[in-house]
């Protein structure tokens, strides 16, 4: 199925509130100019070197968001253009994109990444350190930076139980903390694998690339 066919069968199967970020990461342009030309305006990359290349490239009505691990020293490169970092990770990161967003007069929005699957190769905080950053007085004099949710990454399994168990914990964490921090929209969660689970236990973004833009 082509690009365009596989994005529409997508977006009808998504719920109204649910946005969809095409995952284009190691993509060429067409692939990501095919899925432009259906309408997407919200597409995912994990570098940001190649995040700025495919936006030097490409119309400027598309939302880029940065979904991976993002290391302190090339924030800068993104703060003139990006609209959501998905993967924030640490307080010295929000500090770092803070920064280089007020020099650039932008205001960022971030995901705080929570690590909720049962292997410790992924990176993100604990529930515990989510609520200790969001009250921290660094946290709270920040300008520029604005933490609208959290993001996650279930465990890669095909066993359901273990994956619903891992989601249902990041909505639960969101539950808690929506109610104290308006500004919470957001909830990161669900890939070409897991994104209907995800959807089911609460997801209001699902980040989804192989099932569009075919196999990396
Ligand atoms: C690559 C990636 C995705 C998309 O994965 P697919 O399985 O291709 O849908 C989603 N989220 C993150 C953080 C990724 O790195």
């Amino acid at each position: 199925m082509s690009i365009a066919s596989q994005l529409h069968t997508i977006q009808q199967s998504l719920p109204s509130e649910v946005t969809l970020v095409a995952v284009s990461k190691t993509k060429p342009i067409p692939d990501l100019m095919e899925a432009y030309a259906t309408g997407q305006r919200v597409f995912g990359e994990n570098k940001i070197q190649e995040m700025t290349e495919k936006w030097q490239a490409m119309p400027k009505d598309i939302e880029w968001h940065m979904i991976g691990h993002v290391q302190t020293n090339k924030v800068k490169y993104m703060v003139p253009y990006v609209k959501l970092i998905h993967g924030v990770d640490s307080l010295k990161l929000l500090l770092e994109i803070n920064r280089h967003a007020v020099r650039w007069r932008k205001h960022i929005s971030c995901l705080l990444q929570v690590h909720i699957a049962e292997e410790d190769t992924k990176f993100g905080f604990d529930a515990a350190e989510v609520s200790a950053l969001l009250q921290s007085e660094e946290y709270k004099v920040l300008t520029n930076v604005h933490v609208i949710g959290l993001m996650g990454m279930a465990s890669y399994t095909d066993q359901q139980d273990q994956i619903k168990r891992e989601f249902d914990q990041l909505k639960s964490l969101y539950d808690t903390l929506a109610p104290q921090y308006p500004q919470f929209t957001t909830l990161s969660m669900g890939m070409s694998g897991d994104y209907a689970l995800a959807i089911a236990c609460g997801s209001t973004m699902v980040r989804i690339g192989s099932s569009i833009f075919g196999t990396r």
